[in-house]
């Protein structure tokens, strides 16, 4: 039985990366180095150190735990889990989710939540910063019971009102939990484990239950086959002396120097392992030598690999390692279906994705699905001047680049062909981009929809201002309320005087006046003396399905429009009755 993956999520300083610093170092703290597996990319808690910790909590619990250890993954967050992913779901075994008790659920950790159940990872909650709690009394190392015991009333309500806060929230996002020690059921409930990364409390307990739901749970997951090795690329990084390497989760099996290596999502690269490296325990003392060969490595671990070709690999890439050569024909087919298995049903006026790995891909395939999205392509890769061709088409033409480049004189050949691209390392920043962008595109069509319609206004004649008597007459006018514009029809009692052709203010043409300004307008139709007359109180004509549009668009209108509008509406009412 190999050791639970464990990927640590949650909202950016929440203390994800503290909390792993703090499990990693009180691990070397102990001084029991020769207990330490070491790794590439991941850190492991082995079994005997869970055990020293956590033995009378192990017996209150009564657990029996015979996984040999931990293994987290060092890097936190979404990238790392979605990066890691295999046939079926992630590399992780089980998360932790990291969410500060004084700030509750925030985006990211929204995000987490949707991605775990997604990928249907078992999962935790850390409930962090409990020693931030107004007024608690540290124990530094404590467990969490003995911790709770020693603070006051007044810090435990506070503590209770801020945890089910939590509890409350998760609900929302339709999680049951429960402090993990009033838990009765846990295939029913998530564990909520209070911690602080500072002082260490509750830091036994969360190894504890970690152990124990990885131990009672995921047994199956957990036994290793013991043929081909199989693993995921965490990243791939030149080193000096040794090329081009890829560091490697192993999540099945056993890697071999000289195995073949079939790794790759597009194109497959077949090579041969040159050497499996592994940190040196002695770095300090030899700064050169940081990383040792080894012959061979089980999973799970955390390897470096360097073979001939690896430059061309990305990160997210699946990886098999075979000793017969005879074996890579058949690995590459299941490499194939493997990566097919992300199934979109595509659409032609869909928008395009790109990714840097597939676990990406996928992430942003599941978000914007749930946004309602079509999808027209979602591929691997930077964006190219192929993709933005393909997509200038579409009737709106939307690209979302997660974690990939999007060179300048691709940006420039899209903003030429009025395509938007949405870029972003976050996939939650790339949807609130968006949204932002459909809630302005929104803005702007109303805009249009505005500008194309006539609005209400009246104006007056002023006494002693008839420039001219007729065709047109020009006179002085007074706004009283709303807009007027040029082109517009007026009324005089309900009757169509004629149309506004031109406005002047100090001797200037405008397009249009506000209610209180004063300005001189040209009316084709009218004939001063005889249909119109100084002191005359004059409306904008409104048709019919102008009317309409405003009354869909009320939020946009001025209150004296509104006004105009209103009472035209009640007059037109009177009339009917
Ligand atoms: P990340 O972005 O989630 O990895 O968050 P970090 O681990 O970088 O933590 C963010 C900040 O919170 C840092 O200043 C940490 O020192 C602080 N922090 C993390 N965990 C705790 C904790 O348990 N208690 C207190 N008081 N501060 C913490």
């Amino acid at each position: 039985m190999r050791q639970p993956i464990v990927s640590v999520m949650g909202h950016v300083d929440h203390g994800k990366t503290t909390l792993l610093d703090y499990i990693r170092g009180s691990v070397v703290a102990r001084g029991e180095a020769g207990l330490i597996t070491q790794h590439i990319g991941a850190s492991e808690v082995p079994l005997e150190y869970i055990m020293n910790i956590c033995a009378p909590l192990l017996e209150k619990m009564r657990l029996d735990i015979k996984i040999p250890g931990l293994l987290f993954i060092d890097t936190p967050g979404h990238e790392a889990f979605t990066t890691l992913r295999k046939r079926g779901g992630a590399i992780a075994d089980i998360a932790v989710l990291v969410v500060d008790i004084n700030e509750g659920m925030q985006p990211q950790t929204i995000e987490s939540v949707t991605l775990l159940k997604e990928l249907k990872t078992p999962f935790l909650v850390a409930v962090t910063k409990i020693d931030k709690v107004p007024g608690w009394i540290p124990s530094k190392g404590c467990q969490f019971s003995v911790s709770w015991e020693g603070q006051p009333r007044s810090v435990r309500d506070d503590f209770e009102t801020k945890f089910y806060r939590i509890v409350g929230q998760l609900a929302q996002q339709g999680i049951e939990s429960d402090r993990y020690d009033r838990v009765q059921d846990f295939t029913k409930k998530v564990c909520m484990v209070p911690v602080s990364a500072l002082t260490g409390e509750g830091i036994a307990d969360l190894l504890m239950m970690l152990s124990g739901l990885a131990q009672k749970y995921l047994t199956e997951r957990l036994y290793v086959t013991e043929g081909e090795g199989k693993g995921t690329v965490l990243e791939v990084k030149d080193f000096r002396g040794l090329g081009t390497t890829i560091d490697v989760i192993l999540y099945d099996g056993e890697i071999m120097t000289g195995d073949w290596l079939v790794i790759g999502i597009k194109d497959i690269l077949v090579t041969r392992i040159r050497a499996i490296l592994k940190p040196n325990p002695m770095k300090e003392m030899r700064v050169e030598k940081v990383f040792i060969p080894v012959k061979s490595a089980f999973a799970a671990a955390g390897i470096k690999i360097a073979a001939p070709g690896l430059d061309k690999v990305i990160a997210g890439s699946p990886l098999r390692a075979s000793r017969s050569e005879s074996r890579v024909e058949a690995i590459k087919e299941e490499i194939r279906e493997e990566v097919s298995e992300v199934e979109i049903a595509t659409e032609r006026d869909g928008v395009l994705l790109k990714a840097d790995t597939l676990g990406g891909l996928e992430a942003l395939i599941k978000t914007l699905g749930g946004l309602g999205l079509a999808i027209r392509r979602a591929d691997i890769g930077e964006l190219t001047r192929q993709d933005v061709m393909d997509i200038r088409n579409v009737p709106k033409p939307l690209v979302f680049a997660f974690n990939v480049r999007v060179p300048d004189d691709i940006a420039e050949i899209a903003s030429d062909n009025k395509v938007k691209i949405f870029s972003s390392d976050i996939i939650y920043r790339l949807i609130e981009e968006y949204q932002q962008w459909e809630k302005d595109a929104a803005k702007r069509k109303e805009d249009d929809l505005l500008a194309s319609v006539s609005r209400p206004a009246r104006f007056r004649i002023l006494p002693g201002y008839v420039f001219r008597q007729s065709k047109p007459a020009i006179v002085g006018v007074e706004v009283m309320k709303g807009v007027i514009r040029t082109g517009r029809k007026v009324l005089k009692g309900g009757k169509i005087l004629g149309e506004i052709r031109e406005l002047q203010a100090s001797g200037e043409n405008i397009s249009e006046a506000k209610a209180g300004e004063k300005v001189a307008v040209s009316i084709e139709g009218g004939v001063v003396g005889r249909n119109v007359s100084e002191g005359d109180e004059l409306d904008v004509f409104v048709p019919e399905e102008d009317l309409k549009v405003l009354s869909r668009l009320r939020h946009r209108l001025r209150g004296d429009e509104l006004e105009l509008l209103d009472s035209r509406t009640a007059r037109a009412e009177q009339g009917r009755r």
